[in-house]
């Protein structure tokens, strides 16, 4: 028997990359979401029948309608239709891998709904980890990474207990501007930033990628999944995304999960948790690659990590107004509006310009975000 599965951000890397999994294993779809691609959404509703999709963006609502007439199925949209999905208990499992802030209130639904989150959404727990996290613990119900790293970091922990767990090393590719200098990255292209050596992702998670902001999300992610102290984790470039992140115990001994670079294992891996089957990629020759290395981040050029490692630090708010800044500014970037260095200030800017709020609840989560998305509005009109 396979599993049913609702996908949000089918259309999306990570959604299509599932999909061939899906393929693969046989799984039931019980729900297609997508942003606004409609021809791909389509496609995949007349491949895959689900019973429920949804379109985010309203404006498609109607032609989506006009497109599936002939279907018997139930159309919804925007975050209604999401939380719609989120909520309906047929699904075994939901794969959320919408960008950006959109995810948190879809994650908290299925988890209160009582459905296993497959989690890809990572600004989900940046900015709401406290309440995701606690409804998680309160629920019962498991969140299980989709990320490499924390796919990775959960993978080297099953059979052990996290009670011995000492440290986490988390990897970072380093981006495509590895070794660059703050004057030779004064003037990055989004054609420039948008070329990642190792990894086929979306334009969002590139950007993040380029300026390390992605590994400064990964580390907040890995202090909520896994509740460690942000001193717990050490974050180690390894060029070649071939080792996808370690544990280190109380013993030191250190366990660290590897593979070839692609997405699919780690969502395979969450799909079909606890069990291992064949993957649709390829198998790791450690002799192909010869060797591995390992070296510090640089800090200093790029800012954006230290600051993610600062907004966790400092908790509250700041990570959500963080993630908001950041999410406005790497837009901006893309439409040619601000300059690549500009994104770190911009979300340093934000982190103290919006009051701080010590304890959170789900409306001061969207006002951090609001407010942090207005000034940097408020700059760069
Ligand atoms: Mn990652």
């Amino acid at each position: 028997m396979g599993k049913k599965i609702s996908i949000l951000g089918s259309t999306g890397s990570i959604g299509t990359q599932s999909l061939e999994v899906v393929d693969k294993h046989g799984f039931e779809v019980h729900a297609l979401a997508a942003y606004k691609s409609i021809d791909l959404l389509e496609k995949q509703v007349r491949k895959y029948r689900p019973k429920i999709v949804c379109i985010y963006c309203d404006e498609f609502y109607n032609e989506l309608k006009n497109r599936l007439s002939d279907m018997n199925i139930k159309i919804l949209c925007g975050m209604d239709g999401l939380c719609g999905i989120a909520s309906d208990t047929s699904a075994d499992i939901i794969l959320n891998s919408v960008v950006g802030m959109v995810g948190l209130k879809p994650t908290l639904t299925a988890i209160n709904a009582g459905i296993t989150v497959a989690l890809a959404n990572k600004e989900t727990l940046v900015a709401g980890g406290s309440l995701v996290m606690a409804a998680s613990k309160a629920k019962g119900v498991p969140i299980l990474p989709v990320d490499s790293e924390h796919s990775a970091i959960f993978q080297c922990l099953q059979g052990n207990s996290i009670k011995q767990l000492h440290k986490i090393i988390l990897t970072a590719s380093g981006g495509p501007f590895y070794g660059k200098t703050i004057d030779e990255l004064k003037n990055i292209t989004p054609k420039d930033a948008l070329k990642h050596p190792n990894w086929n992702m979306g334009s969002k998670i590139t950007i993040d990628s380029a300026t390390l902001m992605n590994k400064g999300l990964e580390f907040i992610e890995a202090k909520w999944l896994f509740d460690v102290t942000p001193e717990q984790i050490e974050v180690v470039v390894h060029r070649q995304s071939v080792l996808h992140s370690a544990v280190e115990y109380d013993d030191y001994s250190v366990i660290a999960q590897m593979g070839v670079p692609d997405m699919k294992i780690p969502i395979q891996y969450a799909l079909l948790y606890p069990d291992r089957m064949e993957c649709p990629t390829k198998e790791l020759s450690l002799c192909d690659y010869g060797s591995l290395t390992f070296a510090k981040p640089d800090m200093e050029t790029f800012r954006c990590l230290p600051l993610a490692v600062d907004a966790i630090k400092r908790g509250g708010n700041i990570p959500a107004i963080m993630n908001g800044a950041n999410e406005v500014a790497v837009a901006a970037f893309l439409n040619g509006k601000i300059d690549f260095l500009r994104i770190a200030e911009l979300v340093e800017y934000a982190m103290n310009t919006v009051p701080f709020k010590k304890t959170l609840c789900l409306s001061d989560v969207f006002e951090a975000d609001e407010a942090a998305r207005n000034a940097v509005n408020e700059i760069i009109k």
